[in-house]
């Protein structure tokens, strides 16, 4: 298990592809940018012309792809991955996508006799730098293990949570949560300061009391009370709102394809659609709290 196809080399793939480089992994790798290839060719790796091209000779082929539409390219295409990867090789998709259409994929690599996993990421581009990702994974315990060795170069946390589509599934239901969480903080800070409270006094309580939360504790959508923020770099991201409305799609469309009400999920995705619409597409999804108080 040496010898991996990487494919999809942005702001996330890069990092996780020269990971493997360091740990000794020989990489192929491609992506529709070729300075992003040639990039990943001055840390060592080998570029490819064409996803194929980066499978063709690979042990473990790895995607990390924006979104469904451009993981069914790259495996269902004719000549594509699932058309010339060679016997034997493992299948793991990192990329976070609609949980239909992981789920087919990995039926139509099964009826090709590949070992399938969706393994979707939490940590950001700095875990992905610092190899400290979550990996939430989807498919057979056997390809898991199999898998284990090489996503613990890239992950600190490595985690089988059942069959095809499963990690996709704990992904989305996660970032339902960031979404919603961060609107509820946000607007309890928009609340406090309307109401004379100082932020550090609201943070202080909150953040030790029943309100505590990953947006509140390690995110404050507001300046100085958490040296991390975006907050206290204009909102730069970071987790940017337009990923977060992809995910709060994502969720939104899961919950219909299986007619599970979500009232909040759904009105998350509403108001970080009108954020996006209204410019803050490329803003930190810390930032909706600035559309909040201008409703
Ligand atoms: P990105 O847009 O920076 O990178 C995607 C890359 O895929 C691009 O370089 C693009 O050229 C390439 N690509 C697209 N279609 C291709 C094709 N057919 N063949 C080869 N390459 C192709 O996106 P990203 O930020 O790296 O995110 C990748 C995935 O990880 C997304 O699904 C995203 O939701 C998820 N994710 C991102 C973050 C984050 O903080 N950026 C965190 C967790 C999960």
């Amino acid at each position: 298990m040496k010898t991996v196809g990487f494919i999809g080399l942005g702001h996330m793939g890069r990092p996780m592809a020269q990971n493997l480089i360091k740990a000794g992994y020989e990489l192929h790798v491609y992506d529709l940018s070729a300075a992003s290839v040639s990039a990943l060719v001055t840390h060592g790796a080998k570029g490819a012309s064409s996803a194929a091209e980066a499978a063709s000779n690979s042990d473990v082929i790895i995607t990390m792809l924006p979104e469904g539409a451009h993981v069914r390219d790259v495996y269902l295409g004719s000549n594509t991955v699932l058309s010339i990867a060679k016997s034997g090789a493992l299948l793991i998709d990192c990329s976070t996508i609609d949980v239909e259409t992981s789920r087919f994929v990995h039926t139509e690599a099964d009826t090709k006799g590949f070992e399938m996993l969706d393994a979707p990421v939490s940590g950001g581009v700095k875990g992905a730098e610092d190899g400290t990702l979550t990996f939430m994974v989807g498919g057979r315990a056997a390809a898991f293990e199999q898998a284990k060795p090489l996503l613990e170069v890239m992950g600190a946390k490595v985690v089988h949570v059942g069959s095809a589509g499963n990690g996709q599934a704990v992904k989305i239901c996660n970032n339902m949560v960031l979404g919603i969480s961060m609107i509820g903080v946000s607007e309890a800070f928009n609340l406090g300061e309307a109401l004379g409270l100082s932020r550090q006094n609201l943070f202080d309580i909150m953040s030790t009391s029943s309100a505590q939360c990953w947006s509140l504790n390690s995110y404050a959508p507001v300046p100085d009370v958490v040296p991390t923020s975006p907050a206290n770099h204009n909102y730069e991201p970071g987790f940017s709102s337009a990923m977060m409305l992809k995910d709060l799609k994502l969720a939104e469309k899961a919950s219909k394809d299986v007619a599970k009400s979500s009232p909040l999920g759904h009105s998350a995705c509403e108001l970080y659609e009108n954020f996006c619409n209204s410019g803050g597409n490329q803003k930190d999804f810390s930032a909706v709290i600035k559309f909040l108080q201008n409703l």
